[in-house]
């Protein structure tokens, strides 16, 4: 790589990091999972140790969180308020106390006694006292200036607003964490991702009436700069401060010894789901003020102290309870209810333990500590268990051989395929005769690929279920209307709105109808061959008085696995019923011979990014239905390249590269004579 794409690719990182940094410090709502955001500063730290020459005043080795906003009187803070050095591995920090023994000159067996102490995730503020009076309150900012925030502060009841102890210092700037416990933050979950998130959004409010009302709590841990203080180290320290009347960590520790620290650290990631707040690491700090001070710091963090931080995409939790969960295909899926607990600022508190034989391979009971990994967008899973840990009264998770939700047999199927059994347990009743099996169903008929009724999302259905409003699809074209404008959380607007989408869907194409359905192995690709062989929608459901499946045990591309769901499907007669009333409220457009003569003939489409009004599904038969064909990735054959919203980066560059047309979402319709 030239030097030059080098050096545009790094300041390509470090703008994004900036964008980052805003939406985490500044906006408190962060774009991406902590994971992301160590990967891409890990990323710039390893450019920057490759090529010297690359520099910027953005980087992370030299900045601090954020500069203040704009809403807050810029103050600059007497001592900077650094960050901290991170460490994951043993290694990491054998290394830190090298550097620190080789930096003061002491041979490798000299003690360095460590003060530990769990690393609260909320967010850092410096509280100005002169005489005992707590005069100003600042938030870190960029470091050098913070944002004054004093009216916001004075409404933490923990903070001291007069301090009359003797031994207190004429001067100092006491700093600690301002965070929110786990138990408050159950009332603040669907405004903010986090604890971390809702402690800065609520400490920075320009009103502080508003701050007030959030139970915003304090720890303190140190001082930025001070006049007549007397502790001589850290433990000292913190005992003063808790004597003095500041809240402080129970859980701080003196340690000696990186074996030490690792077990302190092991034993305290443990409990980690027993703490009523977030921690995401462990601060290991110079016991000694007077070995803190030779030390100094580098560019934005002391080189006294490091963070030994937890996992971004693991921790521990204990198993609350087991819960089946039944698919659309009577799948039941056993999901862990874990202690809540914040692995790289998501909360998490349902893990997948995937199916029966899982449980079993794993080893999982209720009331185990287990580890949990979330990577990702992959829904949370249990990596292990610990067994050491386990209660000895605890029982084998029996896994139910009768549906949690209609009471019938479960089933393993034999898999003709792999000639085993599968892992799979399914409920053994057929469609809408399982309650929890209809709602899924239900799902999956208003969703994206399959009627694409816009506004009706999971919640809804479920909401619409319970109220006895919806309990087959047919019911979706009959409803209440009059009723649902009355139900709390709607009025007329709204139930407009749902009308309207729902009459908008009544007219639609027979594949999609036949996947909407939701058959067991019948999908988009299924669906659109069997609507090409069926033709109409009364060929289809005529098809059930004959369930002859030799006649279609010929078409191309459906399997005997698939046939035998469609016979299933039809022996039925809930089933057999909803197609009758369906004919009865829908216009089913017939599946149409491809057109050869189309207006797309001949031309291949790919779409990215976001569509708006209309599914990528629909966009896709708009295409074939006009001759043209889709395609999955860009290289010379594609003639068109259909954007929406936010489309990957990548593909939209590879496509301008090999010069193919590039067109918006209306300029597609256009093509078709279509407005949008
Ligand atoms: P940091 O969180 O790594 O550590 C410094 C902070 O630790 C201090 O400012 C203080 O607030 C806190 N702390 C808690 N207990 C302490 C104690 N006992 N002693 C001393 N300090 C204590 O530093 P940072 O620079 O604020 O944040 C960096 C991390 O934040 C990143 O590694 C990343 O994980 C996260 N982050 C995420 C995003 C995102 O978009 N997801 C963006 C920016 C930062």
């Amino acid at each position: 790589m030239s030097k030059k794409k080098i050096e545009s690719n790094y300041k390509k990182k470090i703008d994004l990091l900036t964008s980052y940094n805003k939406n985490y410090y500044d906006v408190s709502k962060p774009l991406v999972s902590d994971k992301e955001y160590d990967d891409l500063k890990n990323s710039i730290l390893a450019l920057e140790n490759k090529y010297s020459y690359l520099r910027s005043e953005e980087s992370p080795s030299k900045i601090v969180g954020f500069k203040p906003s704009k809403n807050f009187h810029k103050v600059t803070h007497r001592a900077q308020m650094l960050s901290l050095a991170n460490a994951f591995e043993r290694e990491d920090l054998m290394n830190f106390e090298k550097k620190i023994l080789n930096f003061l000159s002491k041979d490798k067996d000299f003690k360095l006694s460590y003060s530990a102490e769990p690393k609260i995730d909320g967010i850092s503020a410096s509280l100005i006292y002169k005489n005992g009076n707590f005069k100003t309150g600042l938030s870190r900012g960029d470091g050098k200036e913070g944002e004054d925030i004093t009216a916001n502060l004075m409404t933490i009841k923990e903070i001291p607003k007069k301090i009359e102890f003797k031994d207190f210092p004429e001067e100092i700037d006491i700093r600690g964490e301002v965070f929110i416990q786990n138990s408050d933050f159950k009332n603040l979950k669907d405004k903010f991702a986090n604890p971390r998130n809702a402690a800065s959004g609520s400490l920075r409010q320009k009103n502080p009436e508003d701050t007030k009302k959030i139970p915003l709590k304090f720890i303190a841990y140190t001082f930025g700069y001070e006049k007549g203080l007397k502790a001589k180290n850290q433990t000292d320290f913190l005992k003063n401060l808790n004597s003095w009347g500041f809240k402080i960590n129970p859980l701080n520790k003196l340690i000696t010894g990186i074996d030490n620290l690792l077990i302190n650290y092991s034993r305290i990631e443990m409990d980690r789901a027993k703490i009523d707040f977030d921690i995401d690491g462990i601060v290991y700090k110079i016991n000694d003020f007077e070995l803190q001070k030779r030390l100094g710091n580098v560019a934005n963090s002391p080189r006294w102290a490091i963070a030994h931080k937890f996992a971004s995409n693991k921790a521990i939790s204990k198993i609350l309870n087991i819960e089946i969960q039944i698919g659309r295909t009577g799948a039941l899926t056993p999901v862990a209810k874990i202690k809540p607990i914040n692995i790289g600022g998501v909360i998490v508190s349902n893990a997948t333990l995937h199916n029966e034989d899982e449980i079993d391979r794993k080893n999982v009971r209720i009331g185990d500590l287990a580890t949990i990994e979330r990577a990702g967008d992959v829904i949370p899973h249990i990596i292990s268990v610990d067994i050491t840990k386990r209660d000895k009264k605890s029982q084998k998770f029996i896994f139910p051989k009768k549906c949690p939700s209609c009471g019938s047999k479960t089933i393993k199927e034999f898999n003709n395929t792999t000639k085993k059994e599968d892992a799979v347990r399914r409920c053994s009743s057929e469609g809408y005769d399982c309650e929890k099996i209809a709602i899924e169903k239900l799902k999956h008929f208003v969703s994206k690929e399959a009627f694409n009724i816009e506004g009706f999302g999971k919640k809804i259905v479920e909401n619409f279920w319970n109220l006895n409003l919806i309990k087959l699809p047919q019911d979706i074209f009959n409803l209440d209307f009059k009723k649902i404008e009355n139900l709390e959380g709607w009025g007329k607007q709204s139930m407009e709105n749902l009308k309207y989408s729902i009459n908008q869907r009544k007219n639609i194409s027979l594949e999609r109808l036949i996947y909407s359905l939701g058959i067991r192995h019948i999908g988009l690709e299924n669906a659109k061959i069997l609507s090409k062989y069926f033709k109409s929608f009364s060929n289809f459901i005529n098809f059930s008085n004959e369930v002859n499946l030799d006649d279609i045990l010929n078409i191309d591309g459906i399997g005997e696995t698939q046939l035998l769901s469609v016979k299933n499907f039809f022996n039925n007669k809930i089933n057999l019923n909803i197609l009758k009333e369906l004919q009865k409220n829908l216009e089913v457009k017939d599946s149409s011979i491809k057109n050869k003569n189309g207006l797309l003939n001949e031309k291949t489409f790919m779409i990215t990014g976001k569509l708006n009004g209309i599914s990528r599904a629909e966009v896709k038969s708009l295409i074939e239905e006009n001759s043209g064909s889709s395609v999955s990735t860009v290289s010379k054959k594609l003639n068109y390249l259909i954007i929406g919203d936010k489309p990957t980066k990548k593909k939209v560059n590879k496509a301008k590269k090999l010069k193919i047309t590039i067109l918006n979402q209306s300029q597609f319709l256009k093509m078709l004579n279509i407005t949008s």
